[in-house]
Formats: C-alpha cells, sequence, structure tokens
C-alpha cells in the first residue's frame, strides 16, 4: 500500500500532527472530530515514515473493543502484521507488566487477579474474621474506600491516623486487605494500576528498559485517566518528550470512578515543550446533530471551550418521541428500527443507547417479538445476567424439585452456609441412587446425616421452596416472582454488594417483578401449563443462544457509557427523564450533574445521520411506577433543531451521507511523499504534498520549527536529506 493512505485522507490539522517529529502532543477535541483517526494514523506514520518498528510502540486506549479495532485499522493501514506492538487497556497492560516482571512487583508468579465480586467477598471475610460491625462499615463502602485510595497511589502505610474512629477502622482494615492479597498472591484491579507503577517507579533497570523501549506513548480518551495511570504515563515518558495523547474534557464520563480531568491541564504543564492541535472540523455527524450537542454542552460551565462543525449539510431534524409508557417508547423503537432496515439500510448500524442496564429488557422483548437479531454490548442480555438467572432459579425449582442444574445454582446462592462436603455428600447420593438431587438431600435430611448447622441450613432451603409453592396458590405471576427475590434473600444480597454492580444486580431483579407483570398470558394454551411454567418457558427461550452470533447483521445495544468513541449513522437515545437520564443521585450535585450531561453529548455525538430520542410519560423500573417528567436536558437542546414525533406520521428518509472529497496526491518526479528535506531558512521537515506542474509546481512541507507551509518549488531552496 502506498504511503499517501496515510495521510491524504486526513485535513491539515490532522496531518500536522500524524507527521509532527517526534515530540509530546495534545489533541484537544471534541466528538467525531478525528481522534482517534489521527492516533491510527500517527501510529501507521510511525511505523512507515520514520520506520519505527512495532515493537517500540505503546497506546492504551480503555475498552478491549477499542483496542482490538485500533490494532486492526494500523494493520489496514500498513498491510502488515503489528503483533509486537503493544496495544491494550490500562489495565490489560499492567497485568502484561506484571506477568513478565513478577519479581520486581514483588508478586508470585502464581499470582491471581481477583474480579470486583471476588475482593467484595475477600472483604466480607475478612471483616467476619475482624469482628467488625458490617452496618457502621457496610463492605460495599469499604472497598470503595480501598479502591479510591488505590486510584490515588496511597498504600495504608501513606495515611496519617487520625482521632475519627471510623476512618480508623477503615484504615485498620485497608491494611489487613492489603497483606492478606500480598499473602495469598491475590491482585484486584485497583492494584494491577497501582503495583505496574510502583514495579517501574522502584526499579530503576526496568524501567530504562522499557523507557528504551517504548519510544512512543499513545493514549485514546485521556480525559478518562485516573491519577495512577496518568503517574504511570509519565514515568514511562519522563525526560523523553514522547508522549502523545488525544482527548475531549467535554466526553469525561467517569469522574465518580476516579478519573481526573485534571489530567488535561496537568499534562500541559508536565510536558512544557508539547504540541497542541485543536480539531475542529466535525466529520462524523449532520449539521442539526452537531448544533443540539454544541447547544447543549454549552450549559457546562469550565469547559476547555471548543465548537464542532461541520463541512457538510444540516440533515434532518433530530426527531423527539414522546412515549406514553416505556412498552410504547420500545414499540416505537422497534418499528423505526424495521422501516429503516425495510430500506436497506444494514441493524449494524443501528444503536439503541440507554442510561440503566435494566432499561435493556424492553427493547430485547420488543426485537425478540419481531425477529430483529440483536446484541446487547457490554453487560448480558436481560435473562442471561446472573441474577435473574438465579431468582429464575427459585421458582424452577420450586416447580421442578428434580432439576439438578437449578438446584446447583441456588443452594448456596445467597450463602446459606451449605459447605462442599454437605453438597459433595448429596451429589454423592444422588449419583449411587440414581435420583435427583433434591430427593438425595431430603432422604440424607431424614437419615440425620449432616451436621447441626448443615442440617439447619438445609431445612431452611426445604422450607423456603415449599412456602414458594404454597403462595403461589393464591398470587398474581408477579407477586410471586415478587416474594421469590424477597425470600430468597437475593435482593438483600446484592444491595449488600459494592456500589454500581450490586445496585444493577438488585435494579435488574425489581425489572424481573416489572417483566413478570406485564407477561401476556395465554389462558387457552393447550398443555394447560400454568402462567409461571409459561413465564419461565418465555425466559429460557429468550436467553441461551437467541443472541445474534458475532457476525450476524445486527442491533446494537449498549449503555451509553460503553458507546465511547463509537459511532453509527442511526442513534436511539432513550429514557430521556428526570431521575433516570439525569440520574436520580445527580440532579443536587452539579458536577455529577455536568458529568450526566457529558454522557447525553456523547450519546447525541454517536448519531451520524439520524438521531432519535425518546421518553415516556410513565415508566415501570425498577418494579415502580413513575410519572417522570421530561429531562432538562431537552430543553437545553435548541427547538429549531428538533421536530416531534407524532404517532403514524411517516418516517422520514435518511439523507445521504455527505461524502468528503478525498485530496488526490500526485507524487513529483523531484519529491516523494515522507521524504525529509531541508530548508535555508525553515530548516528540516518532511514533505506531505505535491501539487501541480511545472513551474507551478509547489509542496507541501511539515518542518520540525515552524509547522506546515507550501512552497513553490521554483522558488523554494530544496536540499533531500
Ligand atoms: P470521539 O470523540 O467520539 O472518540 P474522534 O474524535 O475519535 O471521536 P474519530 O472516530 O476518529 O473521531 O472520527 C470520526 C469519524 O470521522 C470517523 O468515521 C472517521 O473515519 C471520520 N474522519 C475523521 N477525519 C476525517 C477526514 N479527515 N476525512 C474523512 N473522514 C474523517
Ligand atoms: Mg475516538
Amino acid at each position: 500500500m502506498d504511503v499517501t493512505a496515510i495521510i491524504d485522507s486526513l485535513n491539515d490539522a490532522q496531518r500536522e500532527a500524524v507527521s509532527a517529529p517526534t515530540r509530546s502532543m495534545l489533541v484537544l477535541a471534541g466528538a467525531g472530530s478525528g481522534k482517534t483517526r489521527v492516533l491510527v494514523h500517527r501510529i501507521a506514520w510511525l511505523i512507515k515514515i520514520e520506520h519505527i518498528s512495532p515493537h517500540n510502540i505503546l497506546a492504551v486506549t480503555f475498552t478491549n473493543k477499542a483496542a482490538k479495532e485500533m490494532r486492526s485499522r494500523v494493520e489496514d493501514l500498513l498491510n502488515i502484521s503489528a503483533r509486537s506492538m503493544w496495544i491494550g487497556t490500562f489495565h490489560g497492560l499492567a497485568h502484561r507488566l506484571l506477568r513478565q516482571h513478577n519479581k520486581e512487583a514483588k508478586l508470585p508468579d502464581t499470582f491471581q487477579v481477583i474480579d470486583s465480586d471476588d475482593q467484595l467477598r475477600l472483604i466480607k471475610r475478612l471483616m467476619k474474621a475482624m469482628n467488625i460491625d458490617d452496618n457502621r462499615w457496610p463492605p460495599k463502602q469499604v472497598v470503595w474506600y480501598i479502591n479510591a485510595q488505590k486510584d490515588e497511589g496511597i498504600r495504608a502505610k501513606h495515611i496519617q491516623e487520625t482521632g475519627d474512629l471510623y476512618q480508623q477502622q477503615l484504615l485498620v482494615i485497608y491494611r489487613t486487605y492489603e497483606d492478606l492479597c500480598q499473602r495469598s498472591g491475590l491482585v484486584d484491579f485497583a492494584e494491577l494500576l497501582l503495583r505496574a507503577h510502583e514495579t517501574l517507579r522502584d526499579n530503576a533497570e526496568l524501567l530504562a528498559f522499557y523507557r528504551a523501549r517504548f519510544k512512543h506513548v499513545h493514549v485514546d480518551e485521556f480525559q478518562d485517566t485516573n491519577t495512577v495511570q496518568y503517574a504511570w504515563l509519565r514515568l514511562l515518558t519522563e525526560g523523553q518528550d514522547n508522549l502523545f495523547v488525544v482527548g475531549d474534557d467535554d466526553q469525561s464520563i467517569y469522574g465518580w470512578r476516579g478519573a481526573k480531568i485534571e489530567n488535561m491541564f496537568n499534562f500541559q504543564q508536565h510536558y512544557p515543550n508539547h504540541l497542541l492541535i485543536r480539531l475542529e472540523q466535525n466529520y462524523r455527524s449532520t449539521g442539526n446533530i452537531l448544533k443540539a450537542s454544541n447547544a447543549l454542552i454549552a450549559c457546562n460551565d469550565g469547559r476547555m471551550g471548543k465548537e464542532l462543525r461541520t463541512d457538510g449539510g444540516d440533515g434532518d431534524l433530530i426527531s423527539l418521541y414522546s412515549a406514553f409508557n416505556e412498552q410504547d417508547e420500545a414499540y416505537f423503537v422497534v418499528e423505526r428500527i424495521r422501516k429503516w432496515v425495510a430500506e436497506g439500510n444494514l441493524r449494524s448500524d443501528i444503536a439503541i443507547l440507554y442510561r440503566s442496564n435494566a432499561q435493556s429488557r424492553q427493547f430485547e422483548e420488543k426485537l425478540m417479538a419481531t425477529g430483529t437479531p440483536y446484541r446487547v454490548y457490554g453487560g448480558l442480555r436481560f435473562f442471561d445476567r446472573m441474577e435473574i438467572k438465579n431468582a429464575l432459579a427459585y421458582l424452577f425449582l420450586m416447580l421442578h424439585k428434580d432439576n439438578d442444574s437449578a438446584f446447583e445454582r441456588i443452594i448456596n446462592t445467597p450463602t446459606r452456609g451449605v459447605g462442599a462436603k454437605t453438597l459433595d455428600d448429596i451429589r454423592q447420593l444422588a449419583r449411587s441412587k440414581q435420583i435427583s438431587l433434591w430427593q438425595a438431600m431430603i432422604e440424607l435430611l431424614k437419615a440425620g446425616h449432616f451436621t447441626p448447622r448443615a442440617e439447619n441450613a438445609l431445612k431452611g432451603f426445604v422450607q423456603l421452596i415449599n412456602s414458594l409453592g404454597e403462595q403461589a396458590e393464591d398470587q398474581e405471576l408477579y407477586e410471586q416472582v415478587k416474594y421469590a427475590i424477597e425470600k430468597s434473600g437475593l435482593i438483600e444480597f446484592h444491595k449488600k454488594e459494592k456500589g454500581d454492580k450490586g445496585e444493577a444486580r438488585v435494579e435488574n431483579l425489581e425489572e424481573l417483578v416489572n417483566a413478570a407483570r406485564q407477561f401476556e398470558f395465554d389462558e387457552d394454551n393447550e398443555e394447560n401449563f400454568s402462567e409461571l411454567d409459561l413465564f419461565l418457558a418465555h425466559a429460557a427461550l429468550e436467553s441461551g443462544d437467541a443472541q445474534a452470533d458475532d457476525f450476524e447483521d445486527c442491533v446494537q445495544l449498549m449503555t451509553l457509557h460503553s458507546a465511547k468513541g463509537l459511532e453509527f449513522p442511526l442513534v436511539f437515545m432513550v429514557g430521556l427523564e428526570e431521575g433516570l437520564f439525569p440520574s436520580q443521585q445527580s440532579v443536587d450535585d452539579i458536577a455529577r450533574l455536568e458529568e450526566e450531561r457529558r454522557l447525553c453529548y456523547v450519546g447525541m455525538t454517536r448519531a451520524m445521520k439520524l438521531l432519535y430520542i425518546s421518553y415516556a410519560e410513565s415508566r415501570r423500573l425498577y418494579g415502580k411506577e413513575n410519572h417522570p417528567r421530561p429531562s432538562r436536558f431537552l430543553k437545553e437542546i435548541p427547538a429549531e433543531q428538533m421536530q416531534e414525533i407524532r404517532l403514524r406520521a411517516s418516517v422520514s428518509k435518511p439523507v445521504s451521507t455527505n461524502t468528503k472529497a478525498k485530496v488526490i496526491l500526485g507524487t513529483s518526479g523531484r519529491y516523494q511523499l515522507g521524504q525529509r528535506v531541508r530548508h535555508e531558512k525553515f530548516g528540516e521537515g518532511v514533505v506531505l504534498q505535491v501539487d501541480g506542474e511545472g513551474s507551478q509546481e509547489r509542496v507541501q512541507i511539515n518542518f520540525a520549527n515552524v509547522g506546515m507551509k507550501w512552497l513553490m518549488l521554483s522558488y523554494a531552496k530544496l536540499e533531500v536529506v
């Protein structure tokens, strides 16, 4: 492939960034202005033109999907495999570093990474052993505390003891947890980052090795780095002036997880020699989408300030749909999708973006009902979620006591003190007598086989399942579900879980009650199944292999957070209601509210051609019926950019994309693209474009000292270097 491919599809500012001589750079620009594209082309440029080995390049992004995409785009541009390039997420790369240098990292070579569930469980066990009151110090808050310290690079030993008893206890737990992890070779997510930082910081040789190796360091979505991540980048690049970051302060959406927008300001001080490049032209979205996004984000204070503009047309207005309720909203969205697909468009060009995972169910059901393939990203489909499967297993076991997989799933979830030995005994008897686990348990109970503790636990379980059956007689379906998730202890169990994850699980469980309420029962079903039976069958059908496979053309469902960096011709942003988006927790806190607004900006700027925004006048979510007000964000979008959709109004036809005319580059006989030249006055530079013929022939050169210039060849005295 020709060199021109690397720069011919870039504008001047992008080209300047891509072809600049090695130095630190900050590309500060709004959504869709080509930041990620610049990063990818920069890497290709370094390899192809500067002959930097992929081995010497480091690139970091935030999601695995983005990392994979970046690698494949570089490979496409260069037509080579860039396997030796370190490209990945912060966590992934930190892990790699620790594995390769576990001795220097003071970790056993068998160290294990634990996820946030494991971490919480560990903390609980630890606190129990320490006899600490978990009402006063809820384990999930303890986990928050520990992770927040680690994100700031703070170890227990760095924390000053204060007279405050509450703080003092947290500190003691932190210290004990650190010791325990160290002794057992366990590494949580926050520890990965902190340990990777410390390992480089404290091992001069290793640091020297990696500084020499990574001649060029790149970061996408820099606005979302936290303190430790930035410190790690600084270590790697100190004194080298080779850190290339791209970001957008308006898209910072992880403040609640310790991301530091200040890193963008810090960068400018720590790398005084950096080149600042602003990109203003947006290539992604129509004029109307941009005007609306600009107006919305202008409501935030303290921005670095930038406007998006496009050379393309205004396109269609943004469509606003006010739904009667959440089902009507889903129905509307799926109908529009069907029409759009019928017009010959791809399903994979469509995204449904929502604030909270629990919102996906309505859309999943309607998509399923119409046979529209879809995929849920960054989370499982509703009926595949662990907490949902657990809850359903209770109901299933109540109906079908001999179902061993339901039994296995819930016999000790939530934990009720049924140990491994007890379970083994049950399994063994079941195997030898060819009976179900449930039956084996009953027989062993009758024989008085268990220790008093295990016997108690199992009897409680039997009672629970039986009581579900008794209640079912005169309860509505949704009441049965509600009863099951409460009496099983599942709700309580997840409520105690760490931060957002536990909360999301509780929300999903409450949404399950909702699903049961809306379930349409066909009383005339021939087999005479009960309503519960049919509901469980429905759930089972919706989970499992119905999700579109990797290569199938399917509609994309994801939260606004996981849509960062992506783009789609048609976007539905749903659930624009006070208390949902912006979320309830953010409405009284200006900083959090601004972060929600940035999230809304991220959502809107994912849309290329068409953007639909919707809200419901009545919404049943998390098991409660609400009559929310429309989101304040709707008022912040200028009315001129919006049109209200009434039911049965015709779909506006998508406007044709405005494809940017490509600059076709010629090659001069004398000068090749990428060639190094020296100019008497301007010094050294690189040839970027050659244009015209004969006496009119001119070249565009990016000079190390003075930037880009067009020069007439007949006048300029250029020397090939
Ligand atoms: P975000 O802030 O959302 O991550 P971004 O700044 O990283 O956005 P990109 O994803 O790199 O933007 O680019 C947005 C779209 O514009 C992509 O489809 C990209 O290919 C296209 N694009 C960027 N620059 C140009 C250009 N000079 N000519 C044509 N298309 C371009
Ligand atoms: Mg990007």
